[in-house]
Parts: C-alpha cells; structure tokens; sequence
C-alpha cells in the first residue's frame, strides 16, 4: 500500500502540455515509485487540444481570470468547474504534485498580467481550487521539488497524512499512530501535540466515531503548519535525553554543539536523526526507534 498522489499529467510523460510535449523532470521520475498516481490535466479535460492557444492569468477588476491569448476566451468558469467535478469524484488522496508556473495547475508560481503587463504571481486555477478544498493535503510543484528541504517537508507530510488515513480504522490503530508520530507531531507544532494527546489520553468510555472525528479536525489543522527548525531543534534535544544518562559528558556537548549548527544551517538534518539512531540501537530504545521522526518517508532509491 502506498500514498494516493495527484500528478500534472505532463509531469508524467503524457504530452499534453499546450506545446504537445512532456516534462521531463528527474525528481519526480526519482520519487513518483512512492506513490499511486492520479493523472490530471484541466487543460485537456476542458477539451482543448494538444497543442493549443496558450492560456495567461490576467487580472480583471478583482478577480484572475484564464484567458486565451490569442482568442480571448475566458476559460476559468470552465476549469473551475473540472476542477470541481475533478475533487468531487477522488477518492482519499494524500498528496498533490503540479507543474510549476502553469496557469492552470502552478501552485503560486503561475504569473498574473495586468492589461498585458507583469502583475505578480498566483495559483493556477486547478490548483487554486485544490488549496480552497482541501488546505490541509501537501501540494508541491516539480520547482519546490528541488528544494532539499521542501521536498523532504512534502514527502513527511504526504507519508504522515497517509498514516493517519490508515489509523483511522481502530482505536488500537490511532492510539499507535499517535505515539510513533509524536517527535513528528512536535515538530510540527507542540500546541497540537498536546490537544492530540488529550484526545488519546481520554478516549476511554468515549464512541470511537466521535473521537476520530475530534482527532482528524486538530490533524487537519496541524497539518497546515510548517515545520520549523526551532521545533525539529528541540526534538533533537528531547530524543537526546533519552540517551543522555548513558553519555559522556563530551558526547554530549559534541551533540549539543552539532544541534547548534543545524540551527546555524552548517549541518544537515540527516546527519544528527544518524547519530540518534546509532544512540537507540546501542541502548536499545525500541520507542525512539518506533518513532517515525527517524524515518518519516521510505528511500526513494
Ligand atoms: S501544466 Fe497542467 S494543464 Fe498544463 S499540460 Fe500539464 S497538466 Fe495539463
């Protein structure tokens, strides 16, 4: 089993960008093994062409609308419409990787004209419409992709996302969901983490319906946020005081001192959750070892 993803079907050999070619993009060739795809183009299936007229985001009083270059057509009623239908039909999706720039499906990246000037930039429609259903499933274009830490951000959250889905079957299953996430969680945001816990903690004698439900609202909402380095930071040091009894006083100042230069940007992530690792498997933390901070997404290869 594996995470449903939506893909911009141009990014995934179909030639049917306006052009009548593919993306050829090697981050997403590496990762798209991890997941089911879904293929989408709202271009093609609003029933234009391949090729096609090309199609500019111009803003119009207060709106952003997609119009036809060379025609003046004002498609957007129409995308919006597929789009809808689109989200109306999928089934439980945990992801959404569009391409880049496009005025249909850029997520932020599209550019927007003013009377056929440069006005700034904005979603496609596609995928402006995704963001309005559904904020808290991670979308990512193929640009971001090549951004270490947001491809690595995507990729937990996706994963995440999908676990929780899965969990949702048995109070079992959600009471184990949430402890192998808890340093995820965290890292995410500490306030949530403590509403979740409550929810857990006090499932007992409760309808398991309406304990999912609390469960999946404060999710949803956590999923929203970023993952900032000064929560990842102070994780590192919680997962650390599991070992820290054990150490040398100058191991742990070598780890406290590797912590500081990832706060510092000077060192990667993957290197310290490696030495925590090491630490668990000599000291046989079978929890921390559990925990999917350590590895939150399987190797792309
Ligand atoms: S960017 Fe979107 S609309 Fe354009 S070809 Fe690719 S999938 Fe279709």
């Amino acid at each position: 089993m594996k995470p449903t993803v939506v893909i911009s079907a141009c990014l995934d050999g179909f030639a049917y960008r306006y052009n009548g070619f593919s993306v050829n993009d090697e981050i997403v060739d590496r990762i798209k093994s991890l997941f089911n795809l879904v293929h989408v183009c709202p271009e093609v299936g609003i029933g234009l062409g391949v090729p096609r007229k090309t199609i500019k985001l111009q803003k119009v009083k207060n709106s952003i609308r997609a119009i036809q270059d060379e025609t003046g057509i004002d498609l957007t009623d129409e995308l919006e419409k597929f789009a809808k239908n689109f989200l109306n039909e999928l089934g439980q999706v945990h992801g959404f990787i569009l391409k880049a720039k496009s005025p249909s499906c850029g997520v932020g990246s599209a550019k927007v004209y003013y009377k056929d000037n440069p006005y700034g930039k904005s979603y496609g429609i596609f995928a402006g419409i995704v963001n309005e259903h559904f904020p808290f499933i991670p979308m990512i274009d193929e640009g971001r992709l090549r951004n270490k830490q947001m491809m690595w951000e995507f990729l937990t959250k996706v994963f995440m996302f999908y676990r929780f889905t899965e969990a949702k079957k048995s109070i079992n299953d959600l009471i184990e969901f949430h402890s192998k996430h808890k340093y995820l969680i965290m890292s995410l945001s500490q306030k949530h983490l403590k509403m979740l816990g409550k929810i857990i903690a006090s499932h007992d004698g409760k309808n398991f319906e309406s304990v999912v439900q609390k469960y999946d609202e404060i999710f949803k909402d956590l999923m929203m946020k970023n993952f900032r380095k000064s929560n990842i930071a102070n994780v590192l040091i919680h997962i650390f005081g599991h070992f820290s009894e054990n150490l040398s006083g100058r191991e742990k100042s070598h780890f406290l001192k590797m912590v500081q230069k990832y706060r510092e940007d000077k060192l990667e992530l993957s290197g310290l959750v490696e030495i925590l690792r090491s630490y668990a498997l000599r000291f046989e933390d079978e929890y921390i070892l559990g925990q999917y901070f350590l590895e939150p997404f399987p190797d792309a290869g």
